[in-house]
C-alpha cells in the first residue's frame, strides 16, 4: 500500500523534530503535527527559559561580590516584566529556528491537534493522512496532586509567564524543577520556601551533593522545609494563599508552585484506536528499538518516561531514525554515563554512580572529596563553598562517578563524562595536567581518599 508519508511524528519537540528531520534527511518522506509550540518544551517552558531566569538570578551575587573588587554600585534594581518580555522575545526567535530547520529539511510541518484513528492514520485539522510508521513523540506535562485548593497552585507551565514576581512563593517538590525555581525566585528577591516531602530533596543524587546543596542553600536564606506536605490551599479575600500543612501548621503564600513531577502527555490521542500498550506508571511501553506493542508505531523521549532530559530525547531521535531509515548506521542509546545538571544556585554537575549507588552495586569504593571557597569568592564576604567529590573502583581504579556543586558544575562535568565514558582510572585523572588558577583544577589533584 502507497502511504503518503513513511513517518509521521506526533509532537516537534526535543526527540520528534530531532527524528523527523535525520529521517528526512535519510531521504524518507517525513510529516510532524504540532499542537502547541514549535521546539517543544524544552525551547518554550523548559531547559531554555529556565536557564534564562538562571543567569537572571545569579546576577544579585554579582552586584553583592563586585564591591570586593572595587566596584559600586547604586542599590540594583529588578525588573520581572522586562527579563520575561526578553525571555519571550528570544523563544520566539528560536521558533523561527525549528521552523526553519524543520521546513529546510523537508519535513512536512501540520500545525494541530494530533490523533491517531488506526495504526496507519492520523487526522489533524479535519484531515487524514495515512503513514508506514507513526511517532509518538508528545513529551510530559507538569502533575499537581488533587489536594483541596490545587486550582490555586502553578507549575511550571505558568511560572514562565507571571506578570509580576511574587512576593512570597511556596515551591513545593524536591527535584530538579522545584530546586531550580527556588534559586530563581530566591535570586530575584522573593521570599522563598522549598517544602519537600522526604527527609531531603534530590532524591536519587549523591548524598553529599545533597547536604552540601542544602547548606548552601540555607547559608543563602533560603527556608528549606522537609518532611512537610501541604493538605490544602485556600484563597484569601486579599488574594493571598493560606496554606495547611498535614502537620497542621500554617503557611501564608502569593504563589504556590508545584513541581511534583510530570505525566506523559497521551491527552486526546487516540491511543485505545491501537495496540499500545502503557506501563505500570502510564508512560508508553517501547522495547530496547522504541517499538510499541503496536508495530506501526513508535515512541521516545519523555512519553516513554525513561530519562527526562532533552539530550536523551534528541539521542533518542537519531537512534529511530537511523534504526527506520539507515539501519547500517544505527546505534543503540547508551543510558549509563548520562551527565546532567541541576540549574540551581549554587549549580550541581554529576555523572556516573553516586556513592550509594556504588556501594549497592557492590563496589568497594574509594572516595575522594574536597570542599573549598572558591578563589573568586576569596576577595567578598560570601562564605560559599563547592563541593567535588569523586567515587573510584578500588579494585580496578576506574572512575565511577565525578559530582559537583558549585560554580558552573554542569559546564565542568561534560568534559569530564566524556573521561567517564572512555574509562578512565583515577590515575588517569591524577597524570592529567591541571588548568590554573581553576575550579575544575581540583578534580585532577584529589590525593588521599576520605572514605574507604
Ligand atoms: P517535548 O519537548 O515535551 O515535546 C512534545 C511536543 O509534542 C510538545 O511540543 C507538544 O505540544 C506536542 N504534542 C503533544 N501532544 C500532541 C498532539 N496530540 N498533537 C500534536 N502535538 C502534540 N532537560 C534538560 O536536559 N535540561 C534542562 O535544563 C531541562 N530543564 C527543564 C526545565 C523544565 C521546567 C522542564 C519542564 C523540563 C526540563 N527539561 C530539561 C526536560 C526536557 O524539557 C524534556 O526532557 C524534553 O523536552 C523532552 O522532549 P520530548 O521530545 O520528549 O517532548
Ligand atoms: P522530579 O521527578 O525530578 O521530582 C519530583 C519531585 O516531586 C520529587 O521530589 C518527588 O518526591 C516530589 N513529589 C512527587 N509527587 C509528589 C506528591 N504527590 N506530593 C509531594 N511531592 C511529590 O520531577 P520535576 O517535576 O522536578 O521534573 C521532571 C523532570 O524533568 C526531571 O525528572 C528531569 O528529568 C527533567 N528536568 C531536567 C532538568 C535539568 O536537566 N536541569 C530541569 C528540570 C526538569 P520524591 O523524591 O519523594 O518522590
Amino acid at each position: 500500500m502507497a502511504y503518503d508519508f513513511d513517518l509521521y511524528v506526533i509532537g516537534a519537540g526535543s526527540g520528534g523534530v530531532r527524528a523527523a528531520r535525520f529521517a528526512a534527511g535519510f531521504g524518507a518522506k517525513v510529516a510532524v503535527a504540532e499542537s502547541r509550540y514549535l521546539g517543544g518544551t524544552c525551547v518554550n517552558v523548559g531547559c531554555v527559559p529556565k536557564k534564562l531566569l538562571v543567569y537572571g538570578a545569579h546576577f544579585a551575587e554579582d552586584f553583592e561580590q563586585a564591591s570586593g573588587f572595587g566596584w559600586s554600585l547604586d542599590e540594583a534594581q529588578f525588573d520581572w516584566a522586562t527579563l520575561i518580555a526578553n525571555k519571550d522575545h528570544e523563544i520566539n526567535r528560536l521558533n523561527g529556528i525549528y521552523r526553519n530547520l524543520l521546513v529546510n529539511s523537508g519535513v512536512t510541518l501540520h500545525e494541530g491537534h494530533a490523533k491517531i484513528v488506526d495504526p496507519h492514520q492520523v487526522e489533524i485539522n479535519g484531515e487524514r493522512f495515512t503513514a508506514r510508521n507513526i511517532l509518538i513523540a508528545t513529551g510530559g506535562w507538569p502533575q499537581i496532586p488533587e489536594i483541596p485548593g490545587h486550582e490555586h497552585a502553578i507549575s511550571s507551565n505558568q511560572a514562565f509567564f507571571l506578570k509580576e514576581l511574587p512576593k512570597r512563593v511556596l515551591v513545593v517538590g524536591g527535584g530538579y524543577i522545584a530546586v531550580e525555581f527556588a534559586g530563581i525566585f530566591h535570586g530575584l528577591g522573593a521570599q522563598t520556601t522549598l517544602l519537600y516531602r522526604g527527609e531531603l530533596f534530590l532524591r536519587g543524587f549523591d548524598g553529599s551533593v545533597r547536604k552540601h546543596l542544602q547548606e548552601e542553600l540555607t547559608k543563602r536564606g533560603m527556608n528549606l522545609q522537609f518532611n512537610a506536605d501541604i493538605e490544602r490551599i485556600d484563597k484569601q479575600a486579599d488574594g493571598s494563599l493560606k496554606v495547611t500543612l498535614k502537620d497542621g501548621r500554617k503557611l501564608e503564600a502569593d504563589c504556590v508552585f508545584y513541581a511534583t513531577g510530570r505525566r506523559p502527555m497521551l491527552d486526546n490521542l487516540g491511543l485505545e484506536n491501537t495496540g499500545v500498550k502503557l506501563d505500570k506508571k502510564g508512560f508508553v511501553e517501547v522495547d530496547e528499538l522504541y517499538q510499541t506493542a503496536e508495530p506501526s508505531i513508535l515512541a521516545l523521549g519523555d512519553v516513554i518516561g525513561r530519562v527526562q532530559l532533552t539530550p536523551v530525547a534528541l539521542a533518542e531521535g537519531m537512534a529511530v531514525a537511523r534504526r527506520l531509515f539507515k539501519p547500517e548506521q544505527y546505534r543503540a542509546v547508551d543510558y549509563k554515563m548520562i551527565p546532567t545538571a541541576v540549574f540551581s544556585l549554587p549549580n550541581i554537575g554529576t555523572v556516573g554512580l553516586t556513592e550509594e549507588e556504588a556501594r549497592e552495586a557492590g563496589h568497594e569504593v574509594q572516595i575522594f572529596e574536597s570542599r573549598f571557597r572558591p578563589m573568586k569568592l576569596t576577595l567578598t564576604e560570601c562564605q560559599e563553598r563547592t563541593l567535588m567529590k569523586l567515587v573510584v573502583d578500588a579494585k580496578t581504579d576506574k572512575v565511577l562517578g565525578c559530582h559537583m556543586v558549585g560554580p558552573d558544575a554542569g559546564e565542568i562535568v561534560q568534559g569530564l563524562a566524556i573521561a567517564l565514558k572512555a574509562g578512565a582510572t583515577k590515575r588517569d585523572f591524577d597524570e592529567t595536567i591541571g588548568v590554573h588558577p581553576t575550579a575544575a583544577e581540583e578534580f585532577v589533584t584529589m590525593r588521599t581518599p576520605v572514605a574507604g
